[in-house]
């Protein structure tokens, strides 16, 4: 794992960091932190997911929509890889080298989900430790994902505007916004 210290942040990756790639990045998660407001106050959950091709071309962008569709598996990633893969026509996104950028890290479904997609890169904002801290979801068990995704060529990078994503999630949690979880027990 690289680390990368910026604007008092310590983004964490996968492999060895790219500059450019990282200010880009830093870039659309901040916008996607700020827009993400506008998709709550329509009933959508607090996370935010955006595919981009290698040219810098949105292919799509959605946000977690599990209470408003009633569906468990709605989170925003899932919601934009079904968008992108419906645009492209494909099931396969391997050939396009696509980026997804979220504005938190993605849980074990969603991990998985970004496997079978043929997504190249992964940048997020907040790590689900932080989720989970400010807002109670569980995130799944993910052991040794950076590892396990490097291995199969899929680089990762996070933690990239980090402290305004957390702002966001708290202002989600203050605002009495749903919290769904399983009853386990
Ligand atoms: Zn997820």
């Amino acid at each position: 794992m690289t680390q990368f210290i910026s604007k008092n942040e310590s983004i964490i990756s996968n492999e060895q960091l790219d500059f450019d790639k990282i200010v880009l990045a830093q870039k659309i998660i901040n916008d996607l932190q700020n827009e993400l407001q506008n998709y709550v106050n329509i009933g959508h959950g607090p996370f935010l997911a955006a595919i981009y091709d290698d040219k810098g071309n949105l292919i799509s962008k959605c946000a977690n929509s599990v209470v408003k569709d009633a569906c468990s598996i709605c989170h925003a990633e899932i919601n934009a890889i079904k968008e992108a893969e419906r645009k492209l026509g494909t099931y396969d996104l391997s050939r396009y080298n696509l980026k997804i950028y979220v504005t938190s890290e993605p849980c074990m479904m969603c991990l998985g989900a970004i496997l079978w997609s043929g997504i190249k890169e992964i940048y997020y904002g907040v790590q689900s430790k932080d989720v989970e801290a400010i807002t109670g979801y569980d995130e799944g068990f993910k052991p040794n994902w950076f590892e396990e995704f490097a291995k199969r060529g899929i680089s990762a990078c996070g933690n990239i505007e980090a402290d305004l994503g957390k702002e966001v999630l708290k202002k989600y949690v203050r605002d009495g916004h749903v919290i769904y979880k399983p009853l386990r027990k």
